[in-house]
């Protein structure tokens, strides 16, 4: 039997884990029955959500749904923008754990015939947004009914825009991590490519930094015929593109990550007029601010210098989107105990690959630590994966339940450890200090 009372030793009367009898596995597993108790509601939560899916910075009615459980639930919230943050305060003082779901759902039609297909015409909850707001809610659900169990707040960031313009900034810029001040941030994705009931994790970078690229390639026009008198900006274009490509292969080292994307072509206007204006957009993709900012400067300069000797001259336009997502190892460490013992260590995949997709995650944890991790939806077996952001994407609702345990638990043991020095200290002697 593992107590907390016997792992912690001859420390233990100075932690804040001396008091508990129970054992570390028994809470927890009575955090995982008490989420499958609220089962139903958890699913007729997600179909709520699911019906109603809104674009970013428009998710009204998904604002006034979330204000009504939390109303029903009996904790308190304000917004901002459609953002809704709802506070719930255990009786005793401590610190406050943040966990944020995004609320904004994708321009995808979903297939009719589901008894929760989207009622608004071309949009759909394609991405999960539905299942971490419906976890985020359930876990208020949970501590409401264990609000002594609360050493500190729980604080609940629903945030609109995660797919369109980082909705997570202006929020932070409102305000949302201060009053009371958040010390950890907890987030999740639904990952249809892991079965339900099983998480996977990563300590570090885990998804991609992006920027925006512009490139506005100048020249000079003249007849097709006659292109000595020109100068073709169409030409030089295909020569930036396949310098480009020389970027990732040959400037960085084959260790670090990094894609330049060019997804778009604008220029000429006939087919016998040498083009004098072209312009290129795409997208830089790394993991690494480093990395990162070194591309910045040489995608710039190899692109002026190949225009320019070619006879024409280019404008090269950088705009920072989405910073690196980069989980933090204690808080990641956390979490990935906990999920091993709530849903077995065989179901637990550690060092999950990064990917260099996005998440504007990202900038809760430039500001807080935290982790930001995977929660298997898939229905398992034999059945078809279907990806995110397609129309014939789909959780196992059974995810919902594993992903409140989860939260849940980990909300409550960085709660109550209080101290980073007491999260050092439990998890160095492995106990979970319920
Ligand atoms: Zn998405
Ligand atoms: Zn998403």
């Amino acid at each position: 039997m593992e107590t907390i009372r016997a792992k912690t030793g001859a420390l233990a009367a100075e932690t804040p884990f001396t008091s508990e009898e129970k054992t570390v596995s028994d809470i927890f597993k009575s955090i995982l029955e008490e989420s499958r108790s609220i089962e139903p509601w958890l699913v007729a939560t997600r179909r709520e959500l699911h019906r109603i899916p809104e674009p970013g910075n428009e998710e009204r009615e998904t604002s006034a749904a979330i204000g009504a459980i939390l109303d029903q639930l009996e904790i308190s919230h304000v917004n901002i923008g459609t953002g809704v943050v709802g506070l719930l305060d255990g009786p005793q003082p401590g610190k406050c754990v943040a966990l944020r779901a995004d609320m904004d759902a994708l321009p995808i039609e979903e297939p009719a015939g589901r008894p929760y297909t989207s009622l608004h015409h071309g949009y759909m909850h394609a991405c999960g947004h539905d299942a971490h707001m419906t976890v985020a809610l359930g876990v208020a659900k949970l501590l409401t009914s264990r609000r002594a169990d609360v050493r500190g707040s729980v604080k609940f960031l629903f945030q609109p825009a995660e797919e369109s313009t980082g909705g997570a900034k202006p929020m932070i810029e409102a305000g949302c991590l201060e009053n009371p001040h958040v010390d950890y941030v907890l987030g999740l994705h639904v990952a249809p490519e892991l079965a339900s009931g099983k998480a996977a994790f990563r300590s570090g970078p885990f998804y991609g930094a992006s920027d925006n690229l512009e490139i506005i390639v100048r020249g000079l026009s003249a007849h097709g015929a006659h292109p000595e008198q020109g100068i073709d900006a169409i030409y030089i274009s295909a020569q930036i593109i396949q310098a480009l490509q020389s970027v990732v292969s040959r400037s960085i080292s084959p260790l670090d990550s990094a894609v330049i994307t060019i997804g778009k072509i604008q220029g000429g206007t006939r087919n016998n007029i040498i083009a004098s204006e072209v312009v290129l957009t795409g997208t830089i993709r790394t993991l690494s601010e480093d990395v990162r900012a070194f591309l910045r400067s040489r995608i710039t300069e190899l692109c002026a210098r190949t225009a320019e000797a070619l006879g024409g001259s280019c404008e090269t336009r950088i705009q920072a989107s989405y910073p690196v997502l980069s989980n933090h190892a204690l808080q990641t460490t956390i979490v990935r105990e906990i999920a091993e013992r709530i849903l077995g260590s065989d179901n637990v995949r550690d060092n999950e690959k990064p990917t260099l997709g996005v998440e504007d995650f990202a900038y809760f944890l430039r500001e807080r630590p935290g982790t930001f991790w995977h929660l298997g939806c898939g229905k398992g077996g034999e059945s078809a994966i279907t990806p995110l952001h397609s129309s014939g994407f789909d959780i196992d609702e059974s995810c919902l339940a594993y992903g409140v345990a989860v939260q849940t638990a980990s909300a409550l043991s960085l709660l109550k450890a209080g101290t980073y020095e007491n999260l050092r200290f439990a998890l160095s002697q492995r106990i979970l200090f319920m």
